[in-house]
């Protein structure tokens, strides 16, 4: 009788994400990784255009990273945070209010993007209820906008853009309004906020690029506007740095490039520099001043277990080592060009609606794409790792990927939207 591969035994029992498990096919099965390459279980090696989610920074297994955790482990990988602390996180916490801009300064762990998401929306909530605002209890999001899968976190997603229409009737009500990208939509949302000005606890937004509801830009002038826009009717404003933090957009943090600072800011996908899994939400001093109290009830009422892990805050901080050391930022910006360059080409080619790059982000939106698995299988032909999604092509290397493999990977790009029909 045949043996049973790990691969074939273990998928009739794991359930995989955003995935209709009858009919999406057999998904790759990985060995291992190394720099920008992912090997195949049957020894193909591919190109690594994504980065894991956007969080593998450095290229896989970084020596530096391994090590710091590797030391780590051997010296303790885990204590509870409630009612004892330990090195890794109060470096890491005192390392990003040292990075980031203005009076963020206070840095509250859990363990992934959405969880970080809805500690914000309960900080914002709480900042209020503390101050004995207790109707201000909405939030204004962004058509287009992503903030994660938990209940919360959709509630504040453009339901079109993400994948959470099914819940509908699961989530609290708040408000998806244009981005005020010009006076024109800067006055609408003034209008929205006047309506709503008693209730609104929050605006929420990614800042300068919406990740997984398009991949879309927008310009600094549009947080600027944000930026007054919840000053003048009293609302705090939370950057979701999730996908842009960590030099993504071209900058260390997009907020920085920007030139705006957000009241709360959440920070995950590439802070372990793709190891392990830890979020991070920031706060401004006068955000965490108003729970600073005598009043034990304005303690801010959240605390997951594994908060503040060591081993992820000691791959977090050997990451910061990294971008401290290596030319993260310059590398960007060499990725930024040459994307640009190389991928110009899609622009003549049938089926593109427009061709953009910001920062280590390279996007080819096609008008349409008709079969997104068979457009995903040829790109594995190519030997490349790029995973398309809507009408959505587009490339989120690691930093440190050398220019022939960008170049296999726009090279794929051009030859595979070539060949559409
Ligand atoms: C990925 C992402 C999240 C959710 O993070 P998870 O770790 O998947 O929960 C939230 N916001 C943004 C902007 C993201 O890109």
């Amino acid at each position: 009788m045949e043996r049973k591969h790990w691969y074939e035994v273990g998928l009739d029992h794991v359930w995989l994400p955003y995935t209709q498990m009858k009919t999406a096919g057999p998904p790759l099965a990985v060995a291992r990784t190394h720099g920008c390459r992912i090997v195949l279980a049957d020894g193909r090696e591919l190109i690594d255009g994504i980065a894991s989610w956007w969080t593998s920074c450095h290229g896989y297994n970084h020596p530096h990273i391994r090590q710091a955790v590797e030391r780590q482990l051997a010296e303790m990988p885990h204590v509870m945070l409630g009612g004892l602390v330990h090195e890794q996180p109060l470096t890491l916490a005192r390392r990003l209010a040292a990075l980031l801009p203005g009076d963020l300064d206070r840095v509250f762990f859990s363990e992934s993007g959405s969880v970080a998401v809805e500690i914000a929306m309960k900080m914002a909530q709480q900042y209020w209820i503390n101050r004995g605002e207790r109707r201000k209890t909405k939030f204004i999001a962004f058509k287009g906008g992503y903030h994660g899968d938990t209940i919360g976190a959709m509630s504040v997603s453009d339901s079109d853009a993400g994948m959470h229409d099914t819940f509908r009737q699961l989530l609290p009500e708040h408000v998806i309004a244009e981005l005020p990208r010009d006076t024109a939509s800067a006055d609408a949302l003034k209008l929205v906020l006047a309506r709503h000005a008693e209730s609104i606890a929050a605006l929420v937004v990614e800042p300068l690029v919406q990740g997984a509801g398009g991949m879309r830009f927008h310009d600094a002038a549009t947080l600027t506007r944000l930026r007054a826009i919840a000053d003048r009717c009293g609302a705090l404003l939370i950057f979701d740095e999730i996908f842009t933090g960590f030099g993504r957009t071209g900058s260390m943090f997009a907020c920085e490039g920007a030139g705006v600072v957000p009241d709360i800011l959440t920070l995950s996908k590439a802070l372990t520099g793709g190891t392990l899994p830890l979020a991070a939400t920031v706060a401004r001093r006068p955000v965490f001043d108003t729970f600073w109290s005598d009043d034990p009830a304005k303690a801010l009422m959240h605390g997951p277990t594994y908060m503040g892990n060591a081993l992820a805050c000691a791959a977090a901080n050997a990451s910061l080592d990294l971008f401290e050391r290596e030319p993260r930022l310059a590398q960007a910006k060499a990725i930024s060009e040459q994307m640009t360059r190389e991928l110009a080409a899609c622009r003549a080619l049938t089926g593109v609606k427009d061709v953009r790059v910001q920062g280590a982000i390279g996007v080819v939106e096609m008008h349409r794409i008709g079969d997104l698995r068979a457009l995903r299988a040829r790109f594995v032909e190519e030997g490349v790792f790029i995973r398309p999604f809507g009408a959505i092509i587009y490339l989120t290397p690691a930093l440190t990927i050398e220019p022939q493999d960008l170049s296999r990977l726009t090279g794929a790009i051009v030859k595979v939207v070539g060949d559409l029909k």
